[in-house]
């Protein structure tokens, strides 16, 4: 789950690492009000779930009330790179000496955390990073180990934090690990972390989180109170969050043939097998969901999945793929028919059924002699006869 910056924020001030004041402002008036508070100038900042807004006209620098909500009004109904803006974050504008990048993400690759930092950071990070490898640091953190001070400071030292500034990175960085493990963090970022300060005052000099970027590792989220707090009302999609009711794994789509099956990687390769059919078939049906039953799913578990399924308007066809194993074939056979039942719907399912009970649950619904009932005997097959079905039925609309 990624967070907006000002959620972020709230978690990088739980350990307190220094950030500028800033107000979240959802209309001009707000944010007229929030700057007249903070006082001049102030950044204005869309708030989406999207890097290099500053690039896309989203950062923006006022120095009083007037521009502040001429500011908000050009950055409130903007769109940035496909993300609508849900608001903006009003901060005290800092003078920027120098711009540096600290990150500390998974490293799915490898199975450890990577702490990432630079002395190039801003809004040209990734372009410098490419041209410059050198100047990218990274440490690799074992997952069963912890970051020290040691290291936060050889960390600091070695992309060059000078002098007074090295003990500042080293703590804000071993902060940033705190604030990843205590909220089962997959990316704390942190670009810039900027010198600030008047240039002609050693003294006046700190470094200061101007913008913070977090992912929360959704798996977690029953440990910490399912983060509703960051809930994004404006996010969800409802069959997820309808599904979500029903303990169901399931990821909307938006294509034409809905896909059920039991396990992660079965249900991949189901889509997989959709797309492909639709391309060859030269029609473009593409799936219309990710939704995985899990092993053991009874005949409710598939009745609710398919009644799911089947209420998004735009799937023309299902597709059942079940491999028996701790599933039973029979279970999900009943599941079907209890839910067409109920549901008494016209739209046709193609279901393919192998290992434990599949011939038992092949029987169940060719007994059940329901004309929008189609049995494949391979996954292939299934996936073929769904796209054509679901292509024949678009056309018909
Ligand atoms: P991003 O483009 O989405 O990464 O948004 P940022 O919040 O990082 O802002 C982009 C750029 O705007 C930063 O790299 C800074 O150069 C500039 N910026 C942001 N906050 C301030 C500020 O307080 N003062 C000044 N002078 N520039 C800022
Ligand atoms: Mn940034």
């Amino acid at each position: 789950m990624d967070l907006y910056e000002y959620q972020a924020r709230e978690l990088l001030a739980g350990q307190s690492i220094p950030q500028p004041k800033a107000v979240y402002a959802q209309n001009s008036h707000e944010v007229a009000e929030a700057a007249e508070q903070l006082g001049y100038p102030c950044v204005i900042k869309a708030q989406v779930k999207i890097g290099h807004r500053g690039q896309a006209g989203g950062v923006k620098i006022a120095h009083n009330r007037d521009e502040a909500i001429l500011m908000a009004e050009s950055i409130l109904p903007m769109t940035i790179h496909g993300h609508k803006v849900n608001g903006v974050l009003v901060a005290e504008a800092k003078n920027i000496l120098h711009e540096y990048y600290v990150s500390i993400s998974v490293d799915r690759s490898s199975r450890d955390f990577d702490v990432l930092a630079t002395a190039n950071g801003g809004t040209e990070v990734e372009e410098i990073a490419r041209e410059h490898p050198e100047s990218v640091k990274r440490l690799h953190i074992d997952a069963l180990d912890d970051f020290d001070h040691d290291a936060a400071v050889e960390m600091a030292n070695s992309i060059g934090f000078y002098h007074a500034d090295v003990n500042q990175a080293a703590e804000i960085l071993l902060k940033m690990w705190q604030c990843f493990k205590d909220n089962d963090a997959t990316l704390v970022e942190i670009n810039p972390l900027a010198k600030i300060g008047d240039p002609d005052d050693e003294s006046s000099k700190s470094l200061c989180a101007l913008d913070a970027k977090i992912s929360l590792d959704g798996n977690a989220a029953f440990r910490h109170d399912g983060w509703k707090r960051f809930a994004d009302s404006t996010e969800a999609d409802p069959y997820e969050t309808r599904a979500a009711q029903h303990g169901l794994h399931y990821v909307h789509l938006h294509g034409q043939v809905g896909v059920i099956g039991n396990g992660a990687g079965l249900v991949m390769s189901s889509l997989d097998a959709v797309s492909g059919a639709g391309e060859e078939q030269g029609t473009g049906i593409k799936p219309a969901n990710f939704l995985d039953i899990g092993g053991g799913a009874s005949a409710a578990i598939m009745s609710d999945s398919l009644e799911i399924v089947l209420s998004d308007p735009q799937v023309e066809s299902v597709f059942v793929n079940v491999y028996g194993g701790i599933t039973s074939c029979e279970q999900v056979a009943e599941g079907i028919l209890e839910a067409l039942d109920k549901l008494n719907a016209a739209k046709p399912i193609v279901v393919r059924f192998d290992g434990n009970a599949a011939a038992e649950g092949l029987s169940i619904l060719a007994q059940a002699d329901n004309p929008n009932l189609h049995v494949a005997n391979t996954m292939e097959e299934a996936a073929q006869q769904a796209a054509r079905l679901a292509s024949i039925a678009k056309e018909n609309h």
